[in-house]
Parts: structure tokens; sequence; C-alpha cells
């Protein structure tokens, strides 16, 4: 029998690091081993681990720095360093991202950067892909005016939900429908904060509100500032902690 799937936080701060933390990575593992974003800090969490980290995929939720930084150095050590021996790794990244990917690529390298890493697909809202074993559907979520995905990954049996940065929103629930756990990002220290015209994230309440309407069995708040405090009784992420889903 294969083991029960796990996230491994690997970092867990919001847009700007909490202390000694890394940004936005969730491990997945299973049948197979999905990074689900990979923000600053994330690959040297990861190299702390293995010599260079053997994923079968990372999947991006979008292109706030936060998300995917660290996607460019990993660009560098798979075809230079140390993961130049292993397969290349697929990078699943919203629709038309390829060609966003070219012209960040044009900044920090060259246009072809990420194409000659990774094994570069472009995923689409609502369609399910598999990566061995495993199944993820990204659902657009709405994060001000950024294209966003959360994303429901699956083994057959059980399901994790993840938030990407979602500001309230049916959309969300549905993400988080009835999975056995929900990994959902709380930023805001109260409703709105610091939001004008359009809304990207959740206090922690609108977090609870759409756990609550959704069914999901388990809420873990993640990408939440260190200086924001939680009530007592909800479970708070911190780097490193494993998550049996
Ligand atoms: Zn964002």
């Amino acid at each position: 029998m294969l083991s029960r799937m796990k996230v491994i936080v690997v970092g867990c701060s919001p847009a700007w690091p909490n202390p000694g933390g890394a940004q936005s990575g969730y491990l997945v593992e299973g049948s197979g081993r999905i990074l689900l974003d990979c923000g600053p800090g994330v690959l040297p969490r990861l190299r702390e681990q293995e010599a260079w980290p053997q994923v079968d995929a990372i999947v991006i939720s979008h292109f706030h720095l936060d998300h995917w930084g660290d996607v460019v150095p990993w660009c560098w050590g798979s075809q230079y360093g140390p993961g130049r021996t292993l397969p290349r790794a697929q990078l699943w990244v919203p629709p038309a991202g390829s060609g966003e990917l070219g012209s960040f690529g044009k900044h920090f390298g060259s246009e072809g950067m990420f194409k000659q890493a990774f094994e570069l697909h472009e995923y689409r809202g609502g369609e399910p892909f598999a990566i061995n074993g495993l199944s993820v559907t990204p659902m657009r979520v709405p994060h001000y005016d950024i294209e966003t995905y959360g994303f429901r990954v699956t083994d057959g049996e059980r399901t994790l939900a993840y938030s990407g940065d979602s500001a309230p929103s049916g959309a969300l629930v549905e993400l988080a429908r009835d999975a056995d756990l929900f990994l959902c990002e709380a930023t805001l220290a109260e409703v709105g904060a610091g939001e004008t015209a359009l809304r990207g994230h959740l206090a922690a309440e609108e977090a609870i509100d759409a756990f609550e309407q959704s069914g999901a069995k388990r809420l873990v708040i993640i990408h939440r500032p260190h200086e924001l405090g939680l009530d007592e009784g909800l479970e708070r992420a911190a780097d490193g902690d494993v998550f049996d889903v």
C-alpha cells in the first residue's frame, strides 16, 4: 500500500519574509513529489535535505515574486550545478505563463532560460493534470488584478486544498470543498486592512468563514505575518511542519 500523502511546509511567509523564514513553498509527497509554489528561501531549505531537490513538478499559483522567485536560481543549479545530472522537473504555470517567463528571462538571464531548465507546461483553470499518480486541479481565485490559482491535490483517497493568495470568494470555498486538509492564507490583520479598490487577501475570520462553508476537515493558516497574532484554537503553520493529508 502506498503511504499516505503528506505536505511539508518548506516556507509559509507572506510577501515579506518572517524572521528566518522562507516564502511560499509546500512540498506534497505521495506517489509523486510536487512543490506548490517556490518563493525566495525555498530552494536553500530543500537543499538542506538533499544535494539538489528531486521533484517531479513545481506548480506556480501566480507571478507575485514571493510565490515563484526561487525558480530563477533553480534554473542555474539544474543546468550548471548539482541538478544537472537529474531529469528536468516539470514547471507548471498559469495560462500564458510561458510568455511571461520569456519576458522575465530577458531580464534575469535569457529569454529561453526557463524552457531550457524545465519541461514547461501551462495549466488551465478547472482542468486537472496528473503528475506521477497525483492529480492537481488549478482553480482560479480573486487576488487583486493578477491571474491567480489555488490548487486541489488528490491521490484518489485524500485531498489537499491550497488557497494560494485569495480574497474572500465563493471560488475559494469551492476550492476547499470537503478537502481533508485546507492550507489557507490569512495575510491581513483585519478585514480589508490596507486594501483599497480591490481585495486580494483574507483576514483570519475570512479564512475561518471559507473553511466552515467548505466542509473541509482541517484548517491550517499560512502566509501570515509573524507580527500578527492568531486566536488560540487555530492552527498556524510554521516552516518545517509536516502534515498528513
Ligand atoms: Zn500574491
